[in-house]
């Protein structure tokens, strides 16, 4: 099993919370909205009226359903789909690892990082990172920032209520808090399947929703060529957001996890074509 090679010291200080912000809804909310309050008017006014209204309800909420198990859709909302011009000028690309920490994968998954100069961010599980704190201090001491991922990371996720989703998003907030004494910034849905519940939660908590611009889908996919193409294939540029997994990966024929198959030819491919990998929380400074 790998090791952590580095001594354990403190993290660095943890930056100043981030206020709560206002929630704005989208265009598509607000149309919603109107378009609720329209039907519910002229039901009361005459229900017969009405039923042409409540047909295009329903497919207003088969649309709002739609958008919401599109991972990269923006239509519910901001989402991080790419780093921001600055970001893009500097030439950075975002490494981001999903589903940890895991206790095997991880140690060399910030092995590897480090021996290529990578930084990366890692979306982790509240109870995971309750099960394993020092690796997530670990993480932060190397120079990578930690992310929340909800803190079950329930399959049922875009079918919570605002209460449901409230509580997952904070009880990570304050596990992920407590351990790094770094408050996340960014929230990425289990999967990426949401609801448009989920946009209001987001700015209270001082949260905004992360996507990315292309996976490899490590973790049903075994094969690393694959999962290289599927990364840095036609059309990999600065400002791409990658996405990997360190939890849930998917085994190669020989037992590696894929992340580690793909990683060391991943980081020379970025390396080779002039990007710097960087953390979101870099990329927006
Ligand atoms: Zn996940």
């Amino acid at each position: 099993m790998p090791t952590l090679d580095h001594p354990s010291g403190p993290v660095p200080a943890a930056p100043g919370p981030v206020p709560p912000q206002r929630w704005r809804p989208s265009l598509l909310i607000v149309l919603s909205l109107a378009l609720h309050a329209c039907a519910g008017v002229a039901w009361l006014i005459d229900p017969l009226s009405a039923r042409p209204l409540l047909l295009l309800l329903l497919i207003n909420h088969a649309v709002l359903t739609i958008c919401g198990l599109v991972p990269r859709s923006r239509w519910l909302g901001p989402n991080l789909t790419r780093l921001p011009a600055a970001a893009v000028a500097r030439r950075e690309v975002a490494l981001t690892i999903d589903d940890g920490p895991d206790p095997e994968v991880t140690p060399a998954v910030l092995d590897l990082l480090e021996r290529h100069g990578a930084r990366a961010t890692f979306f982790c599980i509240g109870v995971l990172a309750e099960r394993h704190p020092e690796l997530c201090r670990e993480i932060v001491r190397r120079g990578h920032s930690i992310e929340n991922h909800s803190q079950h990371h329930r399959h049922n996720f875009s079918l919570l209520g605002p209460r449901g989703l409230r509580r997952e998003l904070r009880q990570a907030q304050e596990t992920l808090f407590a351990i790094t004494g770094q408050r996340p910034g960014f929230f990425r849905a289990p999967a990426g399947l949401r609801n448009p519940l989920l946009d209001p939660v987001l700015p209270g908590l001082g949260l905004q929703l992360a996507s990315w611009t292309r996976r490899g889908f490590d973790t049903r996919s075994n094969d690393p060529e694959r999962l290289l193409q599927r990364l840095t294939g036609a059309g990999l540029r600065a400002g791409d957001i990658l996405l990997l997994h360190d939890g849930n990966a998917a085994r190669t024929p020989s037992g590696a996890p894929a992340i580690l198959a793909v990683l060391p030819a991943l980081l020379e491919r970025l390396h080779s074509a002039g990007l710097r990998t960087v953390t979101l929380r870099e990329a927006h400074l």
